[in-house]
């Protein structure tokens, strides 16, 4: 029997729990609908448990896998026309080169899910939308509201970009092998115009990540020499509040008060 008829043994380092549930399987492309002529980008199809289904409604589909043996696997099974297979880390996968409108999809690695998420975010005025199954837990975070005890900076830098929808939750029985979470499908729309746009967005992100960073200290602490008591007054922001208490719009006006004039 050659390797590749044989059983693939899953690679716990490459975040591989394989979908196995039919009807999980029909629930996501039925969420994303796809049309024949759309852009797809499925990044790591595995075994094909969507490449194969997303392959049935489109003309060709662009995949993203660094698993060089699922690779030989899904070139024996696929036309090259057919199936574009780019073999590398997602992570520093150019998904400008693949063009515009792109639509992503994804069962994806859990363990590299929060540096994949702001890798997408960065190419978000390329992207059309994207669902993805993601540990239940950071689905959660994503889309949590200020004041939730899962509003976090993931919250905050997605949803500056994104409009985000929690689809359905998926338990460890519809994978194989069955992860120790449990899962949730996502959707991420950009958006055209964004609703609080930052003068300097990589201050943005500095504010967030250091407001965040001890989440439980106030912000005159956690922001100290980067803001101002008269700034924080000037905004009408408590200074004794902590980053959870605050919305995306407060941190854009707290970076836009910290940037420097254009
Ligand atoms: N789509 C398949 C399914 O639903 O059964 C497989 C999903 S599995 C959770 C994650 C996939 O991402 C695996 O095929 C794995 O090899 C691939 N992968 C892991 N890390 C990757 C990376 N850095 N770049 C590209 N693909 C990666």
């Amino acid at each position: 029997m050659s390797g590749r008829a044989a059983r693939h043994v899953p690679r716990k380092r490459f975040g591989q729990n394989f979908l196995v549930d039919d009807g999980i399987i029909a629930g996501i492309v039925e969420a994303v609908r796809p049309q024949r002529g759309d852009a797809v980008v499925e990044i790591g199809p595995g075994l094909g448990a969507l490449t194969t289904p997303l392959l049935d409604r489109l003309d060709r589909l662009h995949v993203v896998e660094i698993d060089r043996d699922l690779i030989a696997r899904l070139r024996e099974r696929h036309p090259p026309a057919r199936l574009l297979i780019h073999e590398g880390d997602v992570l520093e996968f150019d998904f400008a080169a693949v063009g515009e409108g792109l639509r992503v999809v994804g069962n994806l690695p859990y363990n590299i899910s929060t540096p994949l998420l702001f890798r997408l975010a960065a190419f978000a005025g390329r992207i059309r939308d994207i669902h993805v199954m993601l540990q239940k837990e950071v689905v959660e975070r994503m889309v949590a509201a200020p004041g939730d005890t899962e509003f976090s900076r993931l919250s905050v830098m997605l949803q500056y970009r994104f409009d985000m929808e929690k689809l359905f939750d998926v338990p460890p029985e519809c994978f194989d092998p069955a992860p120790k979470v449990d899962s949730a499908v996502v959707r991420l729309m950009p958006f055209a115009v964004l609703p609080h746009p930052a003068r300097d967005e990589a201050m943005l992100g500095e504010v967030v990540a250091r407001a965040f960073g001890q989440r439980r200290k106030t912000l005159r602490n956690t922001l100290k020499g980067m803001v101002t008591a008269e700034q924080f007054a000037q905004l009408g922001i408590d200074a004794g509040a902590r980053a959870q208490a605050l919305s995306v719009a407060d941190f854009v006006r707290i970076a836009d008060a910290v940037a420097a004039p254009a």
